[in-house]
């Protein structure tokens, strides 16, 4: 039963949906869009992360969020204290376990989930998986002189 179920999973889930950045800089809020340049909005999105070894843990977290880019900011620090608050009284076993922020549901599914009413399998078919996962670096100010010889 266990291999039926998880066939069906990997077969049907093709949405998609937003791009994705976890910003591991704690000292850039990132206020403008590091693609576009565009003033970012403050919105939240109810995360669904992979955490090893077997674990879907749903995250309603306020990101930074570029509507030209559809492009989702989030802070390291930030998710991982929220998931260490999270797990701490359900999975303490798996704090500090690599993870994988995979996609977005949708906010009743978000609802259905974190009353834990959603086996695992079933917020795999909800998920929107992202478009896209990108990567910025920042290069610091100061680390270079300002003006060329
Ligand atoms: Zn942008």
């Amino acid at each position: 039963m266990r291999n039926k179920s998880s066939n069906k999973v990997k077969g049907k889930n093709t949405k998609k949906r937003h791009r994705f950045f976890l910003n591991p800089y704690s000292d850039c809020g990132f206020t403008k869009c590091p693609k576009c340049e565009t003033k970012t909005k403050v919105r939240k999105f109810p995360l669904v992360i992979h955490v090893e070894p077997q674990q879907l843990f749903l995250l309603n977290k306020k990101c930074k969020y570029c509507p030209s880019c559809d492009l989702i900011i989030v802070k390291k620090q930030e998710l991982e204290s929220l998931m260490t608050t999270g797990m701490i009284q359900s999975n303490p076993e798996v704090i500090g376990n690599d993870y994988l922020v995979m996609g977005t549901v949708d906010r009743k599914d978000w609802i259905e989930g974190t009353k834990n009413s959603l086996p695992p399998s079933e917020i795999i078919k909800c998920m929107y998986l992202f478009r896209d996962i990108w990567d910025f670096e920042v290069i610091p100010a100061g680390w270079y002189p300002a003006e060329d010889k």
